[in-house]
């Protein structure tokens, strides 16, 4: 008997799903398949996938097992892919269905799912990927980009016959949020519609509050549902295209297209650099000279930089696994041009923490900040204008429990002397 599998990783969700569609349409017997895998491993002394987006995604699978199975499709979530595919293949006539990654790890998960008949999709980003010089800087890319018209999200699926296969018992991990201030999401494709559907009415504000650095409604929230799929970037756009109709266009509904073209600007500079985001000379290949100081790595990890702004940001990250995205520059750029350490340790942090992580956006941003990606220029953030310019004491008070105020230390002077050693006398 002929059996379709469709390989769920980063796209845990009904709706608008390539490889969901296609596998339906083409078969009566589909069966899903999601592994455990993907969620283990270290990097940098880091677990890969901490517990909060261990717990997001663990929500998406079962409200993800939930819906399919409104379709009559089962979704066995195993650990070892190979093991189940190698009994699947036993008794049926297989073919895999699954969307294409970017990232190195995740592209030799797919040389497992290779070994039998298999079609795959790209579907991770909003645009239909095409050819561009993938060093060179985001407007060589948006001014082609922009051309392209974006497509309309799929129609519904049908029904399906399916087949039983053993699952694992899913336990959500319980996580302890101490600040009332943390931003915390729930998984799940009916979460992350709900969260699309809130948002729509805020559109036209969008542009004025995206650099706040706290609030939930600052930005549209929707990075974590992104990242592993519980809506579509397609959806989001045409349902703003909606809004806009009922509304009015505007700059700032405008500016929410233009990030998710940021997003898809990352997944294909991964896609066409293949690892080298991921190698300390990133796109650009040079080898700055990183320091090597645990001393400052272990205060930066401890948020005891001496620095409010960037220890608060350090809170917030452990403590809730996110941050917002001028915080995230701010760190990010602290990290590698104030404190001149390796950007890949950073990133790995980062990596193992946030709640929306994806190997393009994250490893993308981290080599922008760290002179090494598809930056043109050498810039570096001044944390008091920040501070003040987007209420950062507001935030600081929220996130480091300050008893008596202390100077923060004098990380201009630190910036200067790191772009002159690390950066410059390296080139
Ligand atoms: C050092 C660093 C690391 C980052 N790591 C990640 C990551 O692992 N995963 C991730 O999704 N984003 C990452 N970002 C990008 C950005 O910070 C988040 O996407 C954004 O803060 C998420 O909040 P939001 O959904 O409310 O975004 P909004 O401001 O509402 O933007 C809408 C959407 O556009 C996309 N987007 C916005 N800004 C960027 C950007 N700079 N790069 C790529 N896409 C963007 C996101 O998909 C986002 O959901 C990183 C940024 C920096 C500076």
């Amino acid at each position: 008997m002929k059996l379709a599998i469709i390989i769920f990783r980063n796209n845990l969700r009904i709706d608008d799903n390539h490889c969901l569609y296609d596998a339906c349409n083409e078969n009566d017997y589909v069966l899903g398949l999601y592994s455990l895998e993907l969620l283990k491993g270290e990097i940098f002394d880091f677990k890969k996938c901490d517990i909060f987006r261990e717990k997001l995604i663990k929500e998406s699978l079962l409200c993800l097992k939930t819906n399919l199975l409104k379709y009559d499709i089962n979704l066995g979530i195993v650990d070892d892919i190979e093991q189940s595919l190698k009994e699947l293949s036993g008794s049926y006539e297989i073919t895999i269905y699954y969307d294409e990654e970017v990232g190195t790890e995740e592209k030799s998960f797919e040389k497992k799912l290779q070994k039998y008949p298999y079609k795959s999709f790209f579907s991770q980003t909003m645009i239909e990927p095409f050819v561009f010089d993938y060093k060179k800087s985001f407007s060589h890319f948006r001014n082609k980009a922009e051309k392209i018209e974006i497509q309309k999200p799929l129609d519904k699926i049908f029904r399906k016959k399916t087949i039983e296969f053993k699952s694992l018992d899913i336990k959500i991990p319980t996580v302890s949020i101490q600040n009332s201030n943390a931003i915390v999401f729930k998984g799940g494709e009916d979460e992350a519609l709900k969260q699309l559907e809130m948002y729509l009415p805020k559109i036209h504000e969008y542009k004025s509050t995206r650099n706040e650095m706290s609030g939930f409604d600052n930005s549209t929230k929707f990075s974590a549902y992104l990242a592993i799929g519980c809506i579509s970037p397609r959806r989001i756009y045409h349902e703003i295209k909606i809004q806009e109709e009922k509304t009015y266009k505007s700059d700032s509904s405008y500016w929410i297209y233009f990030e998710l073209l940021w997003r898809d600007f990352f997944y294909l500079v991964m896609k066409y650099s293949e690892n080298k985001l991921f190698l300390k000379s990133g796109i650009k290949e040079i080898n700055y000279n990183f320091r090597k100081d645990e001393k400052s790595l272990k205060n930066f990890f401890n948020a005891s930089t001496g620095v409010d702004l960037i220890d608060a940001s350090i809170n917030e990250l452990k403590s809730s696994a996110w941050l917002s995205n001028r915080n995230r520059q701010i760190v990010a750029s602290y990290f590698v041009k104030n404190l001149g350490l390796d950007w890949r340790i950073g990133a790995a942090f980062f990596e193992s923490l946030l709640v929306d992580y994806n190997p393009a956006s994250n490893y993308g941003n981290w080599a922008y900040q760290s002179h090494v990606g598809n930056d043109s220029s050498y810039r570096i953030f001044d944390i008091e204008r920040q501070t003040q310019m987007y209420n950062g004491k507001d935030y600081i008070n929220k996130w480091l429990n300050k008893e008596k105020s202390k100077e923060n230390i004098d990380y201009r002077t630190m910036g200067e002397v790191v772009k002159k050693e690390v950066f410059f006398e390296s080139e």
